[in-house]
């Protein structure tokens, strides 16, 4: 079990976000969605990604020469990364003294990473923390997140399982027997805006919603809140009637506002961000829609989350 690899992308001490207490969030790699507002692009794909920081760059072009894949390049505006070359070895990361090259994704044994987040048992105690394992979605690595899920179990560590409910449903079922606590998002219940916006079908989700409600297991929703996606009262209204229809020992609701504080990584990973320009939310909007979801149901509905500076409605 300790043998079984994993390719996360962070390791986040002390979190104070991704469920109660001060916890370690660890981060999978890979996501079968693809939400328009993604603010983890480097979460997205299941290999490792390397990318290129212009400024911190000596231009003595040593990495190229080091690459065994011939993925590096002088380019005019610095080193370019051919990502279909690329396999991941980390060589030209290790090699650039200058720290100008960095490796989204790494495997890692579920031994080794179970050592790594156990160190800090004594925050979780006092806190009444944990693990949450998170992602991309940790569903998608099975046998890692299982491993994982039983180690800190059997070590009395709380654990957070912080999921799209996408994923093989045995896996999930198994899953729920060894989680303290479900994180589910939910991004709208409407079929056609949910397979548009993310590129899933909203009946995956559904179905993991059935079996987390059989599982009888604390839920927290998260429903993220997107100018000109989700930010509107009448799908907020909706999530919240769904939840309180079908998650009925749901704890909390959480509103988490739109943040653009992505865009600099899609342009390090070479693609683009769609809602680059769009405008953070302001105070009175979130506070709006928190209080549809209340009405709607979601009694524990709260909201968090970088705001504009300048008050408005949106
Ligand atoms: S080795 Fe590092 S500092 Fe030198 S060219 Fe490559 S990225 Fe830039
Ligand atoms: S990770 Fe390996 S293959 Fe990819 S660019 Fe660096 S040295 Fe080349």
């Amino acid at each position: 079990m300790a043998d079984v690899q994993v390719t996360i992308f962070n390791v986040q001490k002390f979190s104070t976000e991704d469920g109660p207490g001060i916890r370690t969030t660890v981060f999978f790699k890979g996501c079968p969605m693809r939400c328009i507002w993604c603010h983890n692009p480097e979460s997205q794909h299941f290999h490792p990604e390397v990318v290129w920081h212009g400024g911190r760059c000596l231009g003595d072009h040593g990495c190229i020469e080091e690459c065994p894949s011939g993925a590096l390049s002088a380019g005019a505006e610095g080193i370019v990364v051919d990502r279909r070359l690329c396999g991941g070895c980390a060589r030209c990361v290790a090699f650039c003294a200058a720290t100008a090259l960095e490796i989204h994704g790494r495997e890692i044994g579920v031994g080794e990473l179970f050592d790594r987040v156990s160190r800090d048992v004594a925050f979780y105690v006092n806190s009444g923390g944990g693990v949450t394992i998170s992602g991309g979605e940790p569903l998608a690595q099975p046998q890692g997140l299982l491993a994982l899920l039983r180690l800190l179990h059997e070590a009395g560590i709380h654990t957070a399982l912080d999921t799209c409910g996408i994923g093989p449903t045995e896996i999930l079922r198994e899953a729920l027997t060894l989680a303290d606590l479900v994180l589910l998002d939910i991004k709208v219940t409407d079929p056609e805006k949910h397979q548009a916006w993310t590129g899933a079908a909203f009946e995956r989700v559904d179905a993991a919603v059935r079996l987390i409600n059989e599982s009888g297991k604390p839920v927290w929703v998260r429903t993220p809140v997107i100018p000109d996606y989700t930010a509107d009262e009448e799908l907020i209204r909706a999530v919240a009637g769904y939840v309180a229809a079908n998650l009925p020992h749901c704890e909390r609701h959480e509103l988490l506002a739109f943040s653009n504080l992505c865009t600099a990584k899609y342009e390090q990973l070479g693609r683009s961000f769609a809602l680059a320009g769009a405008p953070l939310l302001g105070v009175e909007t979130m506070r709006r829609l928190c209080q549809a979801a209340r009405d709607a149901g979601s009694l524990e509905a709260r909201w968090s989350g970088p705001m504009r500076v300048s008050e408005g409605v949106h």
